[in-house]
């Protein structure tokens, strides 16, 4: 008997371009046949065969507090029955605002958006309107969205120009990004010294999800501040990821470093297309009607989207809330990497808040080319085992993983016994 996900990508594939409409999920990293789900509920997701999965995706971080968390479906229900959309102004717009405002304080004014890459695409339109200059820094591993000037890898030999590293993205754009190391305080220093006057803004992951999980160094933190403030850049935190994910106050408010303009979403829409940018005032007063930089959108601050984020962010102030998530990470991690050791495995672990990251290299890496060095093939190997024993880790060994508080012990010692019977057959 076919399974009902082998059936349903077959077809997908006839009509949606890889049968996924997000790349990553067509399993081209690890292999074999994307999992189709039909159902979640608390930790778990069930497939199209009803095989059911402990989940660690979280739908990519937005699930924080679980699937179909009860709160959440009636005030999707609710703000439903009254309206999918008005195109106008709504009192909780102005409600999630506020409470955007007044958990993360570096945001003195703060706009609504559907989705991340809309979010960075304007924060860095909104910098170079303030700035007045054009070139933008990014860094190799990090992931802002898919809009042009982002889509860039470092240019061989010229250190200023980017090259596209999607067919499709003029090189011209590219050009305009220049592409560093991250964790590389000394080559943004250089960067800096030699062409300051012409950056606009440095964007960055203050914790970087979207390469397995990279952890910021102090050093690096502090030089992106100073040198920004310095040069007169703008420096644009993109905790789309991080945000609502490290803890209460994402990434910044962790390390205590201040930002120009942040980025959020994921988790702020609950599991539905709400995100955000915001931060300094002088800067988002440029922003249209009141200033000269446009940006619009048809769904913008949705309201049911809305309900979803505001419920979900009430949720995660509860008291003992990130504690709690930081534990199961931290237990879940080092249960994992001491059952690799007890086999002889190379293997290492780290997590921070709700985010972890799993590693087949001996030493948990610090850049983009030590994680490229992890061994890709095991973790393939271990992904497709523990799909089998139940548990649904990120299919790529370059993203990072996420509990959530439907966790329960049970399923993070599930989890642990799960990798023990994979890495003990493992040879
Ligand atoms: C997911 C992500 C984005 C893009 O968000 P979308 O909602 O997928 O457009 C941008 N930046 C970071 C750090 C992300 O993790």
């Amino acid at each position: 008997m076919t399974s009902h996900n082998q059936q349903l990508f077959d077809e997908s594939q006839k009509i949606i371009p890889g049968g996924v409409n997000s790349p990553v999920r067509a399993f081209k990293s690890v292999g074999g046949t994307p999992l189709f789900f039909k159902r979640g509920k608390g930790a778990c997701v069930w497939d199209a065969d009803d095989k059911r999965y402990i989940d660690y995706v979280n739908s990519w971080g937005p699930m924080i507090v679980g699937h179909c968390h009860p709160e959440v479906v009636k005030a999707v229900q609710d703000a439903a029955a009254e309206g999918l959309g008005f195109g106008a102004p709504t009192a909780s717009e102005l409600e999630i605002a506020e409470l955007l405002c007044k958990i993360l304080p570096s945001l003195e004014m703060v706009r609504l958006v559907s989705s991340g890459t809309e979010a960075t695409m304007t924060a860095i339109r909104l910098a170079r309107g303030f700035t007045g200059r054009s070139r933008i820094l990014k860094f190799e591993g990090c992931y802002h969205g898919h809009s042009d000037g982002l889509l860039v890898k470092a240019g061989s030999g010229a250190l200023t120009f980017g090259q596209p590293s999607s067919s499709g993205v003029p090189a011209e754009i590219a050009a305009l990004t220049t592409v560093l190391d991250y964790n590389d305080a000394a080559g943004l220093e250089k960067a800096f010294a030699e062409y300051g006057d012409e950056i606009a803004a440095l964007i960055v992951e203050p914790v970087a999800g979207n390469m397995n999980l990279i952890l910021p160094r102090r050093e690096f933190l502090d030089a992106m501040r100073k040198l920004c403030t310095k040069h007169g850049a703008v420096l644009i935190l993109d905790e789309v990821m991080s945000g609502f994910r490290v803890g209460l106050q994402g990434a910044h408010g962790y390390f205590g470093i201040k930002p120009d303009l942040i980025t959020l979403g994921k988790v702020m829409g609950g599991g539905l297309p709400a995100a955000a940018f915001g931060g300094r005032r002088d800067i988002m007063q440029c922003l249209a009607p009141l200033g000269a930089v446009y940006q619009a959108g048809t769904l913008s601050g949705n309201p049911v989207a809305v309900a979803a984020g505001l419920t979900t962010l009430k949720l995660v102030q509860a008291p003992g809330f990130y504690e709690r998530l930081t534990k199961i990470a931290k237990d879940m991690t080092e249960g994992i990497a001491a059952s690799a050791k007890k086999h002889g495995i190379p293997f290492s672990s780290q997590s921070i808040g709700s985010m972890f990251g799993l590693y087949f290299s001996e030493k948990v890496p610090t850049s983009y080319a030590e994680v490229m060095a992890c061994d890709k093939e095991a973790f393939n190997r271990f992904f497709h085992a523990m799909l089998a024993e139940g548990v649904y880790l990120a299919p790529s060994a370059f993203e990072a993983g996420f509990v959530s508080a439907a966790h329960s012990d049970a399923d993070i010692a599930a989890t642990i016994a799960a990798a023990d019977k994979v890495f003990a057959a493992w040879k």
